[in-house]
């Protein structure tokens, strides 16, 4: 039998996006129903590098990224849970001159959004990472930016919102949603769910909840490669990135050393993926060229995971273009676990005033229909 709920807002999708709006929109005292179709966190949130870097982004970026850094220095305090954010640093190194003026290049312009970004030569990043390898000729550092447990943080967001009273489903497959008068009408095989407002924040996803209401947008997938080592005495000091996004490397406090480069396999619509051998192998010989001491270290586990990728690898974060009430936020194109507290804040503003602070219009849907040349993006998929 279908069970039927009512309610202001019915959200799909339960990452780190959608789980953070569902507490958003709690605070400003909505009720909100998610539907996840797995467990809450289980995706791209939950399986991710953990980089929480505001350095690199796409400048039409930053002002978000400031904004929810400033919200994941109180993090812990407002889920009421540690989820091991720590502001350990990103440093993003440069192989080349032509890599060392580029990062000079937007260590500028991203003074201008208020990013302070320290240029090092070899010599000082030498003297900041005593074990980086030969090909390292310069650097740029974030001292603000660090990394958090991806494990931990969608399922406390799940679980604060829960505790503020929201209506949180899991293994709740949505197959079919539709606008009905003024209200939305959400359904699972259990249940069928009337709502003012509807949000999809299904991840990759969240291109079929958009073609439910003749909105199609070209979001790929992106499958980043993932392997950690055995535990090692603690030397990785800060979270490592370089120039391209072909490497990227940080430790944990336990010992275990987390390195991705290149590209896994996956399967969008079964949201099913794995590494590759090959990428495994290419990503950890460039690993050891910026981290020789790395050689000889066990990997013990590869992975990779699934996010949503827009050809312009910015999101689309704001109202349809097609339906009133309905919001999207997706697309994140590998880079928004640092963003998804302050998605979760837009939301539950777009939804609550109409509108939000934040500069969202580089993000609206609508760009794709309108632009025969996309926005270049200022920045790869990197983490
Ligand atoms: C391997 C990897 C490394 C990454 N590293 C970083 C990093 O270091 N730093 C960084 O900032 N970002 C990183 N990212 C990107 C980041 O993880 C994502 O951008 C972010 O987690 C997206 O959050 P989300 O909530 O939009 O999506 P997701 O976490 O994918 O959540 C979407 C949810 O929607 C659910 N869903 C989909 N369809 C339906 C449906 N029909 N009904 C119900 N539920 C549905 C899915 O099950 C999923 O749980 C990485 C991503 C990957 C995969």
């Amino acid at each position: 039998m279908t069970e039927r709920l009512t309610t202001d807002v019915t959200i799909i999708g339960g990452g780190v996006a959608g789980c953070a709006a569902a507490v958003a929109l709690r605070r400003v005292g909505l009720k909100v129903v998610l539907l996840e179709k797995g467990a809450c966190g289980a995706g791209a949130s939950g399986v991710n590098f953990g980089g929480v870097r505001q350095q690199g982004r796409s400048l039409v970026e930053l002002p978000l990224a400031r904004r929810s850094r400033a919200i994941w220095d109180k993090l812990n305090e407002m889920l009421g849970e540690d989820v091991e954010f720590e502001a350990t640093g990103h440093i993003k190194l440069a192989r080349s001159e032509a890599d060392m003026a580029e990062l000079e290049r937007y260590a500028r312009d991203a003074a201008e959004h208020g990013l302070e970004l320290q240029l090092l030569g070899a010599n000082a990043a030498r003297a900041d990472l005593p074990w980086l390898g030969e090909k390292v000729v310069g650097a740029s550092l974030c001292a603000e930016d660090g990394a958090a447990n991806p494990r931990l943080v969608g399922p406390a967001f799940a679980r604060l919102a829960r505790r503020l009273g929201a209506d949180v489903r899991e293994h709740a497959l949505v197959n079919a949603a539709a606008r009905e008068g003024e209200r939305f009408e959400t359904r699972t095989d259990a249940l069928a769910v009337d709502s003012r407002f509807l949000v999809n924040a299904a991840g990759i996803g969240a291109g079929k909840v958009a073609s439910w209401f003749g909105e199609e947008v070209p979001l790929g997938p992106v499958v980043p490669n993932m392997l950690v080592t055995e535990p090692l005495p603690i030397f990785v000091t800060r979270s490592v990135g370089v120039c391209g996004g072909d490497v990227y490397v940080r430790q944990v406090s336990r010992g275990n050393v987390i390195m991705g480069g290149g590209r896994g396999w996956g399967d969008a619509e079964l949201l099913h993926s794995g590494p590759t051998t090959d990428q495994s192998l290419t990503g950890m010989r460039k690993t050891l060229d910026l981290v020789p001491a790395l050689r000889g270290a066990h990997i013990i586990r590869t992975w990779a995971g699934i996010d949503g990728q827009m050809p312009d690898r910015i999101p689309v974060i704001g109202f349809s273009a097609t339906t009133p009430d309905l919001v999207h936020a997706f697309g994140f194109s590998g880079h928004g676990f640092q963003l998804g507290p302050v998605v979760g804040e837009i939301i539950a503003e777009l939804i609550a005033d109409g509108r939000s602070p934040s500069p969202i219009e580089p993000f609206a849907i609508t760009r794709f229909a309108e632009a025969s040349v996309l926005p270049a993006a200022a920045a790869g998929v990197e983490h």
